[in-house]
């Protein structure tokens, strides 16, 4: 494994501003073809390397795969697969020109004397053993980590009995558009090719369970997401007569209180327990100032189901 290698291809990928929705995410697969070429298996094997494009995307953007075939046939298949978007830099702050560069946003970090950082982070900065910076951990860490796999595997290919498919997409911090359009293309590979995944190999980052926790987890099966969206139908009235209408506001934060982080709602499988739901929206629907109440107002909950079906988290959500 060459570390430096990994530590450059990150780098190289760190500094494509590949912010979901934004032309980041086009440039981003473009460079990823670029660093694949430089394997030689991609060299003498160029059609094992696609771009594919999203079928009504309006920002024109394509996931990357990259199928390594080990020289012993076998219809075993291995899936890296990785995201390349990265969420915003608003909270950067004046350093927002250095998010995209780790290295010198780090040195920043270190130099300037504004900046106060939460102990934890302050002692990764001073330790010398972390980088900082947009996308480092989620996920281009990961897509390096991915890549050096392939340089591994193709070392040892003329005895590899079985198939590698890297396999990374756009929009996953968002609308998971990339995912949805590259599941098409991985049922359509393994009719072709008559191909058995075996399983997915995911390099997110891990997250500590509680504050100091240094353990290093390795998460396997997945979870379920659900999204249970509230519209609260209000009755409008004039400010000057509150009580005559019902404010939907006022409906949509009494949902808030009883579910958002309420421990609960978490789903359960043995010892586990998912995170509490959490509100990632509350909005009512008036678009301009007026002195009339709104009419509609609505919320929306992240959902994180172990076992529970749609149904059975819908009725804990209104009975509990
Ligand atoms: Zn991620």
């Amino acid at each position: 494994m060459n570390r430096q290698r990994i530590l450059d291809t990150m780098l190289e990928l760190c500094a494509i501003p590949s912010i979901s929705e934004t032309k980041g995410e086009i440039e981003a697969p473009l460079k990823m073809v670029k660093i694949l070429e430089r394997l030689s298996y991609f060299k003498t094997n160029p059609h094992h390397l696609q771009l594919h494009t999203m079928p009504n995307d309006p920002l024109n953007r394509t996931y990357i795969t990259a199928f390594m075939e080990g020289a012993v046939p076998s219809n075993k298949t291995v899936i890296l697969l990785s995201h390349y978007d990265v969420v915003g830099i608003d909270e950067f702050g004046m350093l927002k020109k250095y998010a995209f560069h780790p290295i010198l946003y780090t040195e920043h970090l270190k130099t300037t004397k504004s900046i106060e950082l939460p102990q934890e982070a302050l002692k990764d900065l001073n330790s010398g053993d972390y980088l900082f910076g947009r996308g480092i951990m989620d996920m281009k860490y990961g897509i390096a980590a991915h890549i050096e796999v392939l340089y591994e595997i193709e070392k040892n290919l003329d005895t590899f009995q079985g198939n590698i498919l890297l396999l990374s997409v756009p929009d996953e911090e968002t609308n998971s558009a990339g995912m949805l359009s590259a599941v098409e293309f991985l049922l359509s590979l393994k009719q072709e090719k008559n191909l058995e995944y075996l399983c997915a190999i995911i390099s997110e980052p891990h997250f500590p369970k509680y504050p100091g926790d240094d353990n290093i987890y390795i998460y396997n099966g997945t979870v379920g997401k659900l999204l249970p969206v509230f519209y609260c139908v209000g009755k409008e009235t004039h400010v000057g007569e509150p009580f005559a209408g019902i404010n939907p506001n006022m409906l949509t934060g009494k949902l808030l209180e009883r579910i958002h982080q309420n421990p609960h709602l978490s789903d359960t499988l043995g010892e586990i327990y998912t995170p509490a739901p959490t509100c990632l929206k509350q909005s009512d629907t008036k678009k301009d100032y007026s002195v009339q109440t709104p009419v509609a107002a609505y919320t929306y909950f992240n959902f994180v189901t172990l076992t529970s079906t749609p149904v059975v988290s819908s009725l804990t959500l209104f009975f509990y």
